[in-house]
């Protein structure tokens, strides 16, 4: 049997969680997916695909006008250039998408490299394919990897076989610039590193242009995508990896073991996001950037320092030093005396101490019933 590696900073967000719903009328800012319904022309794609019985299996990787469709959206948005016919998968969402890679890439005894504090499932994934976590706390630079401390830790970890990027970032919102992937790029070729690079969020980049990994380097990159967070999809459970063809073929190979293929019906609604749903998150971009100006500057107001957000819907707060710092007591007297409810920031792990993560995807209402909240809150726990 496998080692029992529960993704426990997860169950302590739904914990929370149930906390949160079990007081009526708290204000939530937890959540990690829109609050936004999938777009119409997509819902009547799948209902269309019902009505005309699409409802049989597939091929593993997915059917192939829908990789086709894929790929020109990648190109179109991100100037990727993957073959539909063999270097791309349709998986259950990014979730599985993560694993199955992690699956085909990794031995016993390998190490995956993870900027921390991140989003919760990449260490537990990678025990679970009988590899080990090294979770690197970027919270002293920024929330980024950067080239020097990069270096330095493959330099001293030779088992690391994989660094797990992913921008813009959950937690934090924050992401990397073309020279910035650059600068590491040139690190992971000298040593022959795999890149996989969870850009789920990259329709929602807001201070300069989503660059994708795939284009840094595709000969070492697994990029991993879809429309759980463009296309307000979550439940859809659809996503895409893609790379190179070897090694497409091998998570292919895993994917089917676990599902056969992703519903037809997923699928065809899929195939309608990526053909006619280009504008989609445009429009819901626009909101969530207004969200985040307001409480961005509210939380300024405030006192609160956190990274300017470049992209997701996540604002990740430092504790004002005049406060009591631990995060976890923080949250949990919030959410009691004000009846708000945001995540601690150590449930993202090492370098999150000390750290709030507040999600915008949330009304304007609950952002301005956030800020008040949260001013009550500093005005009664202030240190004199
Ligand atoms: N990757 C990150 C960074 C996320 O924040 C999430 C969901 O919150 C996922 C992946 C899950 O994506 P999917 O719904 O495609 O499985």
């Amino acid at each position: 049997m496998k080692p029992s590696v529960v993704a426990i900073k997860q169950q302590d967000i739904f914990k929370f969680n149930a906390r949160a719903k079990s007081i009526p009328g708290a204000v939530n800012m937890t959540v990690g997916e829109p609050n936004f319904n999938t777009p119409d022309h997509i819902k009547q794609a799948a209902i269309s695909a019902i009505e005309n019985n699409k409802t049989h299996y597939t091929v593993p990787e997915g059917d192939h006008e829908l990789l086709k469709a894929v790929a020109k959206y990648l190109h179109d948005k991100y100037d990727l250039n993957y073959d539909p016919e063999t270097q791309i998968v349709a998986t259950t969402g990014v979730t599985e998408g993560v694993f199955s890679a992690f699956n085909a890439i990794l031995q016993n005894g390998d190490e995956v490299l993870i900027p921390s504090p991140s989003f919760t499932i990449y260490g537990p994934d990678a025990n679970f394919n009988g590899a080990s976590p090294v979770y690197l706390d970027t919270s002293k630079t920024g929330f980024k990897i950067v080239p020097e401390v990069l270096s330095e830790v493959l330099r001293t970890n030779p088992r690391i076989k994989i660094l797990l990027l992913n921008y813009p970032s959950n937690p934090t919102g924050v992401s990397y610039t073309g020279d910035e992937l650059e600068a590491l790029a040139a690190i992971l070729k000298e040593h022959n590193i795999f890149v996989i690079s969870d850009e789920i969020y990259s329709e929602l980049t807001y201070n300069f242009e989503h660059v994708s990994f795939g284009n840094i380097l595709p000969e070492q990159t697994i990029l991993l995508n879809g429309l759980s967070k463009s296309h307000a999809m979550t439940g859809w459970r659809f996503g895409v990896v893609c790379g190179p063809a070897e090694v497409i073929s091998q998570i292919n190979k895993i994917h089917e073991l676990a599902t056969t293929s992703i519903t037809s019906i997923t699928q065809y609604a899929a195939l309608e996001a990526y053909t006619n749903g280009y504008d989609d998150p445009i429009a819901m971009k626009e909101q969530y950037q207004a969200r985040r100006d307001v409480l961005y500057k509210g939380l300024s107001k405030l006192g609160f320092e956190c990274p300017d957000p470049d992209g997701a819907f996540y604002l990740f707060l430092k504790i004002p030093d005049e406060y009591e710092q631990d995060d976890v007591k923080f949250a949990n007297e919030l959410l009691k005396e004000e009846h708000l409810a945001i995540l601690p920031g150590s449930f993202f792990g090492i370098g999150g101490e000390g750290h709030l993560r507040i999600s915008y995807a949330a009304s304007m209402d609950s952002i301005e019933k956030c800020l008040s909240k949260l001013g009550n809150f500093l005005k009664n726990h202030q240190k004199v």
